[in-house]
């Protein structure tokens, strides 16, 4: 809309399952009055509205096979484009790939990109993961602290899919897919690795103190 593209607060959010990346995202993206763009949601609306990206998406969805980097690319690059992203956003679920990575320094051009890698060791995650809860009614994920659902006020119980070895099996993927990004960004200034075993409070300050050092103070 009116800002200036050299200011953007534009923030790409790494991070294992177990991470709190979908919760430090939320908290970002309210306390700097930017869009969180969570790859899942984009798809499931770009679906929903039967765009022709999202005709395709679902064909490819319904053939049981997953959505490549061209429909992937094209959903995102149509969600920044709109104008609430134009001031920033911070996104959740994407890139996944090297080729999206790329694909995204196009779009951007010459308007800065923070990148966040939150760093949680294995046994943390899997400690974190197999305990996880999770609200029964709307699926909510809840916060250690949580003693029932904040949305719908739903019971909490743990999540049946997080046994040990499904923990390990969705780290050992994340951790092959993420590499290649994680390397793609870690030589650049604006890339910032977080130490997130802290709380998530304390994780929510590192990262907004990363966004105002490599942004020259625009956060
Ligand atoms: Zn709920």
């Amino acid at each position: 809309m009116k800002a200036d593209p050299a200011t953007a607060l534009n923030l790409v959010m790494l991070g294992p399952p177990g991470a709190g990346k979908g919760t430090q995202a939320e908290r970002f993206a309210q306390s700097h009055g930017v869009p969180k763009i969570s790859t899942g949601e984009i798809l499931r609306e770009a679906v929903a509205d039967e765009t022709a990206l999202g005709r395709a998406a679902k064909e490819v969805m319904d053939a049981g096979r997953l959505i490549g980097d061209d429909i992937m690319v094209g959903i995102v690059r149509e969600r920044l484009a709109r104008a609430d992203a134009k001031a920033g956003f911070v996104l959740d679920g994407f890139p996944r790939t090297v080729t999206q990575a790329a694909a995204l320094d196009e779009m951007l051009g010459t308007e800065p990109l923070v990148v966040v890698d939150i760093v949680v060791p294995e046994e943390t995650l899997v400690r974190r993961l197999a305990s996880r809860r999770m609200c029964e009614d709307c699926a909510h994920s809840a916060l250690p602290e949580e003693q029932g659902c904040p949305k719908c006020g739903g019971a909490l119980v743990v999540r049946v899919d997080d046994g040990a070895g499904v923990v390990l099996e969705r780290l050992r993927v994340y951790t092959e897919q993420t590499a290649p990004i994680v390397e793609f960004y870690r030589g650049r200034p604006n890339f910032r690795a977080i130490d997130g075993t802290r709380s998530p409070e304390e994780v929510q300050d590192a990262i907004c103190a990363a966004v105002a050092t490599v942004s020259g103070g625009a956060a």
